[in-house]
């Protein structure tokens, strides 16, 4: 069975978007890939840092989806990761109103060692040292290292987001984040550079309008599937780069082809995210749902035209 690695936030979310507000509910970046790898026969572990704040059942949801997290470190008396945005009408645009890193501040985080040959990593959103401080800590190469970075880091760490990059297989981006990484408008532009920054693939989320992946003069595209209901699009990126690498690390091989699939996979989870609050219609997905919308989303990308 292969072996997933994810590094990443676990914390407290505050969501306003036009059709209600949460409380503080459960939220962060590693909860999204470890709820998306769920759907996967892989082994997958959890590396965070949270305080002893986070509710248990916030703990005991993910380790009933049989998602190690030795990796977690709880701080006595410490406050978890908080983040609070708000979404405009068209839940494409979001605005940042909180962010306090509290225990993340001093994150040092100390991969298991029964994870240090995994097969896959998944750098989820954070410090970028933080995620150099895990490749450093892999006792074998990893089949594929996958990373997953916000405008946050590159405003206030982007020397060292650089560095970073250049040491993963691929990096996951939404649009405008590639353009303000590249300097570059043109997405096809942006994606060259960063390939030359060092990850040899490049996939690009555009929200609702899909996600496009890159690999030298390699194209594909990937809508998102049209949705009746869309809540709350936090963790879509998030359950998509989950969905992306989960697929990589339950199959044997990498290539373009297998990428293609990876996407699509990516796709079709963060599809069911976004239909509820936080997390929870990723709680209790059932698998025969999964390859449903796996059908929908052949029938929706596929046509037969004849070329001459
Ligand atoms: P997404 O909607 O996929 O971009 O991810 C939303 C998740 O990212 C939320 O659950 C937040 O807890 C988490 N998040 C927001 N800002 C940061 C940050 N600066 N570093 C790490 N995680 C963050």
């Amino acid at each position: 069975m292969g072996k997933l690695l994810i590094v990443g936030t676990v914390a407290f979310d505050e969501i306003e978007t036009p059709f209600g507000k949460t409380d503080k509910i459960l939220g962060g970046a590693a909860t999204f890939i470890g709820l998306a790898a769920s759907q996967f026969e892989i082994d997958s572990a959890i590396v965070s840092i949270v305080g002893d704040d986070l509710p248990q059942e916030y703990l005991d949801l993910l380790r009933n989806k049989n998602i190690d997290l030795s990796g977690v470190e709880i701080v006595k008396g410490g406050k978890t990761f908080y983040w609070k945005g708000k979404y405009g009408n068209d839940l494409n645009s979001r605005d940042t109103l909180a962010t306090e890193l509290n225990t993340l501040a001093d994150f040092n985080p100390v991969v298991p060692d029964n994870f240090k040959d995994a097969d896959v990593v998944m750098l989820g959103n954070l410090h970028p040292n933080t995620q150099m401080s895990v490749i450093e800590q892999m006792k074998a190469t990893p089949k594929l290292i996958v990373l997953d970075t916000m405008n946050f880091w590159m405003d206030n760490a982007l020397e060292e987001l650089k560095q970073v990059i250049q040491h993963v297989d691929v990096i996951t981006i939404n649009d405008e984040e590639a353009r303000q990484l590249t300097d570059e408008y043109s997405l096809v532009k942006a994606a060259e550079e960063i390939q030359k920054m060092g990850p040899k693939f490049v996939v690009i989320k555009k929200g609702e309008h899909g996600a496009l992946l890159f690999h030298n003069e390699k194209v594909f595209f990937a809508p998102a599937l049209p949705l009746e209901e869309v809540f709350d699009p936090t963790g879509a990126g998030d359950t998509f780069a989950g969905g992306f690498s989960d697929y990589l690390a339950a199959i044997d091989t990498i290539s373009f082809a297998n990428m293609k699939n990876a996407v699509i996979h990516g796709s079709n989870l963060a599809s069911f995210c976004v239909e509820r609050f936080g997390t929870k219609r990723m709680q209790d997905l059932k698998r025969e749902e999964v390859n449903q919308r796996l059908h929908q989303f052949k029938t929706l990308t596929q046509f037969d035209i004849e070329l001459k």
